[in-house]
């Protein structure tokens, strides 16, 4: 449950939103979901966002942070905060990628301390629930959402359908216990769309989200009508 809503805010907000300025979220709306994703995920956006681009600039060449096509299946599936880790501090990424992402004053306090957050999440945990639970609640957690985020990249560019032109696959089983981000070929064809999924079978819960912030003008959406390249 955890791990479905720090996905569910790391492609609304970081994938969607920071990467692909595919929607611009509202300022009363990114503080909690900057909070989230420090409380429940420890990374910084800066670094998520700038490795993201990059593989979007070198999909599944030599250059891609995370190709399963590369680097081995299992590697992604299993290594893929590592990988992420050593290109954002490879001294060039961050620096090229994201230069419009400069950190503001909660970020030198707060959210660029990984640790701080990740700790203060565990404390909250085990105040709610006793420390066992809680830490028990931590590590399902965080394995879960692992887990998930290395699949989109491992299995999201190895099995699954292929109806446009690019190296990522569209998994539904995947989308559905990743917030839409298992359609991953469709994402691919046109990244700066909001929307991953096409047809009504494909789950998106991404996009629900997305939709009903704009809906109460806590978002603005990007492309009002949808770019579709078929093979
Ligand atoms: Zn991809
Ligand atoms: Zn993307």
């Amino acid at each position: 449950m955890l791990a479905e809503i720090a996905i569910l805010v790391t492609t609304v907000y970081l994938h969607r939103g920071l990467a692909h300025r595919a929607l611009r979220v509202h300022p009363v709306a990114e503080f909690p979901f900057r909070v989230m994703i420090w409380l429940m995920t420890g990374m910084k956006p800066r670094e998520w966002t700038a490795v993201h681009r990059l593989h979007h600039a070198a999909t599944d060449t030599d250059q891609d942070p995370h190709s399963p096509l590369v680097l081995g299946f299992w590697r992604v599936q299993l290594a893929n905060a590592a990988l992420y880790r050593r290109t954002a501090r490879d001294g060039v990424t961050v620096d090229r990628y994201a230069k419009d992402l400069q950190p503001d004053w909660f970020d030198r306090w707060f959210f660029d301390r990984a640790w701080l957050g990740l700790g203060t999440g565990v404390v909250i945990l085990c105040l709610a629930l006793g420390w066992q639970t809680g830490l028990l609640a931590a590590v399902v957690h965080m394995t879960t959402y692992l887990g998930l985020s290395g699949a989109i990249n491992a299995v999201g560019h190895t099995y699954g359908k292929q109806p446009h032109d690019n190296s990522a696959t569209n998994g539904r089983l995947l989308a559905l216990v990743t917030a839409g981000e298992g359609l991953h070929n469709n994402h691919h064809s046109v990244p700066t769309a909001a929307r991953f999924s096409r047809g009504h079978a494909e789950f998106d819960p991404g996009w629900w989200l997305a939709r009903s912030l704009a809906a109460v003008h806590l978002a603005t959406i990007r492309h009002e009508t949808l770019p579709v390249r078929t093979r």
